[in-house]
Parts: structure tokens; sequence; C-alpha cells
């Protein structure tokens, strides 16, 4: 069976964005794969210091996967910081990532552009994220397209080491992309991606009225001044949203009552918030029912971190004996 890796920041609860765009895949992905999924606390580090809600994040992401259905049976869900090898994989690999590929990375040059001193692990970070994937040997990580960029670099930092050390035979695999089919999902603005620091998300766990408050304002078709006009739901977000929440019947019913201007906006936001509901509401009450035992869910990032452990140690050893270090007595 393949195995695939693929890592989460931890900013606390999820928001639809984040499910349909990622979390939902990784759901049915660890009925096909051995799964191996990673709240990276330690990449949350390179953006701005918020080391008094950290670890309450860092939780909440977990209880939020957990909710959506990632079964700690099935896949290995764990905290980053948890497992000391992925740093020290990291600083193996700068040995062989070159300088310049890391200038390059778009992601960087955008947020570096924005700052007055650029911390060095914001230009590393693609590092620390090839040795996530490295680790544990995955043939496969699971990405959005703005992701593809840095897993061509794990690939090359991969085909490096591998020059360097383990010639003609390989060790490290150059994983692929599998990339995820739920699209950019954009945010109640109608405007840019869902994010937290945009302010234009709906949260995975939020109440059904919190969500109402949200969807009422949220932005449509511009062409539907008033109630009588006209709309056309293919440039409408909450039609979006109604393909991703609603039954197939039900879309179909919106696009028509749209384009006849035989609902208004509002009409067709209630329908798509009561199906939202059908989605989101089992998801609200199984993380209410972590939250009532947190230490049920920091024993499930034990046992998980754990079994994560257990093969990144292998990996760990048989690189570093690749790289030719000397052994610590015991080892
Ligand atoms: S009726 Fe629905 S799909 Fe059409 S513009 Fe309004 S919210 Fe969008």
């Amino acid at each position: 069976m393949s195995r695939i890796f693929s890592g989460i920041q931890p900013t606390g609860e999820l928001h639809i964005g984040n499910w349909l765009g990622a979390v939902r895949n990784w759901v049915e992905l660890q009925h096909q794969h051995d799964s191996i999924y990673c709240v990276v606390d330690l990449h949350a580090i390179t953006g701005a210091a918020s080391a008094s809600t950290l670890a309450t994040r860092t939780r909440d992401m977990a209880v939020s996967l957990l909710a959506s259905g990632i079964d700690p049976a099935r896949a290995i869900l764990f905290v980053q910081s948890h497992v000391p090898e992925h740093a020290r994989l990291q600083w193996l690999l700068t040995s062989v990532t070159p300088l310049g590929e890391l200038e390059r990375m778009t992601q960087f040059k955008d947020k570096a552009q924005r700052l007055e001193s650029i911390p060095a692990g914001l230009l590393c970070y693609p590092i620390l994220q090839a040795a996530d994937i490295l680790l544990y040997l995955a043939d496969m990580v699971p990405v959005g397209e703005d992701q593809v960029q840095h897993l061509e670099l794990t690939r090359e930092i991969a085909r490096r080491w591998n020059a360097e050390y383990a010639p003609g035979v390989g060790y490290l695999p150059e994983p692929q992309p599998l990339l995820t089919p739920a699209r950019r999902i954009l945010g109640l603005d109608g405007q840019a991606k869902m994010s937290k620091s945009l302010g234009n998300t709906v949260g995975l766990l939020e109440a059904p009225e919190a969500i109402w408050q949200k969807l009422r304002p949220a932005m449509t078709d511009p062409a539907r001044k008033t109630r009588k006009d006209p709309g056309n739901p293919d440039v409408c977000n909450i039609y979006t949203l109604h393909q991703h929440f609603s039954p197939e019947p039900v879309q179909q019913e919106v696009a028509a009552q749209c384009r006849s201007a035989g609902w208004g906006c509002l009409d067709c936001k209630k329908v798509l918030a009561g199906n939202m509901e059908s989605h989101l509401g089992p998801i609200r009450g199984r993380a209410a029912e972590l939250r009532q035992s947190p230490g049920q869910v920091e024993d499930l990032l034990a046992t998980g971190a754990a079994r994560a452990s257990r093969i990144a140690r292998e990996t760990i050893a048989e690189v570093e004996h690749r790289m030719g270090f000397l052994p610590a007595k015991g080892d």
C-alpha cells in the first residue's frame, strides 16, 4: 500500500475552506493509503510569534481533525514537535539544499517582501517540509496547486541527497503530488481564498446561528440588485458552496430559481444553511464530545507520535549511517 503524508498548520479550529480543500479528502484517503497526518507546529513559529496560544491552537486543530473523521485506528495523527526527528532531518538536508532554490520559492518571496527583518526559518521552511515528507519515505503528498512548487523542491532535495549518499541505489523516494480534487474555496467576500487572516471564513465548528449571521450578508451575484433581477449562479460563491454542500437536485433547483429570479438570495442562502448543517452538525457533535475529555485527545496524539517515531527513527538511523556519522553507543 502506498504511503501518503500531509500536514496542517495549528491555526485552531478548521474553517470550511480547509475542510473542503484538504481535510475531507484526507478522510477519504485514509481508506486507500497508509496515511500519516501531522499538525505542523514547528512550521507555525515561522509566522508571527504567538506562544500564548500555540498549544491551544494545536489541540483545537487536532480536535477538528478527529471530529472531521480522521480515524487514529487507520491513520497516524500526531503533532510535529512531538517527533524530534523532523528537525533533525531538516538539518541534515540543509547540506544538500541549494540556497538559490529556497530564495526562488514564491511563498518566501511573497512573505519576505512584507517583513523588515526576515527570519532564516522562513527561508528554510521548505526544507522542513521536505524533512516531514522524506522522514516517512512517503510515496505521495496530497497537495493544493499552491504547494506544488514546494513538493518539487522536496523531490530535488531527495535527488541531490541520493546522488551524494546513496549513489546508484537511492534511498529517499521522490514523492509524487496527489492533487486535491477540491479547488480553491473562496471566502464569504467572494473575492479571495477563504483565510482566517482575511476574516472571510466560516468555522467548521461554528453554531448554526453564527453561520447564518455570516451567510446573510455574504457576497452574491452583483447583478441581482433587487429581488426581481435574475442572477447567474456561475458567478456566485453561494452557488459554489451549494455545489459542495447541497445534493445534486437541489443544486439544479438553485440554478433555475436564480436564473428566473424565482428565489431571492436570502431564500437561496437559507437552503444552503440547512444543507451545511446536515454536514457540519455531526462534526460539531463529535468535537463537543472530544472537548469534554481533553485527556483522550492528548492520549490519541501521544499514540500517534509513538507510531510516527518508530518510522522516523529508522529513517534517521539509515540517513545518518549513509552520511557517515559515528553512531552513539547503544544505537
Ligand atoms: S439566488 Fe443564490 S445563486 Fe443566485 S445570486 Fe442569489 S445567492 Fe447566488
